[in-house]
């Protein structure tokens, strides 16, 4: 019997995966907040993500983002709680989201070809996703129960795909997959290997995602960029996290549970607000000092408030 190529070339890739997890990782940028941010290169970092990441193409990954996309849809429609394209509220979304995306794309080169879409489900859920691909889906609860403004939807929007630029779901699923591989569950290993894009089985798990508070931070940080160059004030950020917390944290996998939230990174945030208020000004013409004051926050100057 021969081995069979992919197989070994999926052990091999494991096995280095292994063979390098005690390589020394260099501090990141993002736990810095006197730097100004910028995205790590692909090179080993955060416990070798580059790695995991790699064990799951982007490509396979937005391919069974985009099924599982379509089934939501679908199901929704079944459910009559698809909102229309003249729905107010879809209207709103969409235009946030596309003032969004132009600033976005420099952070993924592949998100230069996704297929962008945008789809609210009439829902008392408090949530909100963008699949890797672009593909995102809001549910209306998240808008109507908390009372989102604009700038803050345009955060959570921001948040959300910066997610899915840097590839968060693609280390985790990564992550859990080395795991499966070396535990022996060798019909996994086929599976992945063999069965490849139909068998993955990874839809679901996208959507129960939870993200690590490197992640977190990571798109916190990115996602603020995004949304503050499209003319969103960055400040919204800590109303829309702390309205999240206080609505969903009670629930054992809610949003809260989906993305941690604590006072490190509500002072993360903060923190990074010098750097984000200049670009929020000028995407809307102003200067700092002609912003007003936004839920009792001030201007965080450069230098000193
Ligand atoms: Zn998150």
């Amino acid at each position: 019997m021969t081995v069979h190529v992919p197989f070994r070339a999926a052990f091999l890739n494991v096995f280095a995966l292994f063979a390098l997890a005690f390589v020394p990782v260099a501090p990141s940028h993002a736990q810095d907040p006197q730097r100004p941010y910028s995205a790590p290169s692909n090179q080993i970092r955060f416990g070798n993500t580059a790695l995991f990441r790699n064990l799951i193409p982007s490509a396979t990954l937005e391919t069974q983002a985009a099924q599982e996309y379509v089934q939501i849809l679908r199901e929704a429609e079944h459910n009559k709680t698809l909102l229309n394209d003249d729905n107010a509220l879809v209207k709103r979304a969409r235009d946030i989201v596309n003032r969004e995306i132009p600033f976005a794309l420099k952070w993924n080169d592949r998100s230069k070809q996704w297929k962008w879409e945008i789809n609210v489900v009439k829902s008392n859920e408090i949530r909100m996703y963008c699949l890797p691909g672009g593909k995102i889906v809001i549910y209306s609860g998240l808008i109507d129960k908390l009372h989102l403004n604009d700038n803050e939807i345009g955060m959570m929007a921001g948040h959300e795909i910066a997610h899915a630029l840097r590839e968060h779901a693609r280390e985790r699923l990564g992550r859990q997959q080395a795991a499966q591989l070396f535990s022996g569950t060798v019909p996994q290993l086929f599976g992945y290997v063999d069965m490849g894009s139909t068998q993955l089985g990874i839809g679901e798990q996208l959507l129960a995602m939870r993200y690590s508070p490197a992640d977190e931070t990571e798109a916190d940080v990115i996602g603020s960029e995004i949304a503050s160059r499209a003319g969103y004030d960055p400040r919204a950020a800590i109303t829309l996290w702390n309205k999240i917390d206080t609505a969903t944290r009670r629930s054992d996998n809610g949003f809260i549970w989906m993305h941690p939230y604590g006072s490190e990174r509500k002072q993360d945030l903060l923190k990074r607000m010098p750097d984000m208020m200049p670009l929020y000004a000028k995407a809307i013409g102003k200067t700092i000092d002609q912003l007003p004051a936004y839920a009792g926050m001030g201007r965080f100057k450069k230098n000193g408030r």
